[in-house]
């Protein structure tokens, strides 16, 4: 279906970053990894409001994806605190934020995240943060063996 929509037109190219695919949604790291584990929950259908969801979306998105992901990321990077954003701003389609917080730094495969923004909010961070893919690949990995 053609929506102009990054997520329902855009090239498929998630599938390294992938760290689940449900009924109703998908999970996904974000490109930008200031915050360690940062990850995309995408709804499977083009909708822009998060309000209109359906009873099926809401429970499978409550009762499973995000405790999932949740203990995930818990068990990989061990977070002090969660955000959860749903904005659209950029992008509208609907899909949520999650971005694990954390008091002190942590490493993964020898590279150092700080989240520099802790005790405020998670904007502004660093846009231009930076790690290779592979990294990126591999934190997805972490996760997709985790869940
Ligand atoms: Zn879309």
């Amino acid at each position: 279906m053609k929506n102009d929509c990054l997520f329902c037109d855009g090239p498929d190219g998630i599938e390294e970053d992938l760290v689940k695919r449900y009924k109703n949604w998908t999970v996904f790291v974000n490109l930008n990894q200031q915050y360690l584990g940062r990850c995309i929950v995408k709804l499977n259908r083009h909708i822009v409001d998060f309000f209109e969801i359906t009873e099926a979306e809401r429970k499978e998105l409550f009762e499973t994806v995000i405790p999932e992901l949740k203990g995930a990321l818990e068990r990989s990077f061990e977070p002090d605190l969660f955000n959860y954003a749903s904005l659209g701003n950029c992008v509208r389609h609907l899909h949520l934020h999650v971005i694990p917080r954390y008091k002190d730094e942590r490493e993964f495969r020898g590279v150092v995240f700080r989240d520099r923004n802790w005790n405020s909010d998670y904007k502004p961070y660093n846009k231009n943060f930076e790690i290779s893919e592979e990294l990126r690949h591999s934190i997805a990995t972490e996760l997709r063996n985790s869940i």
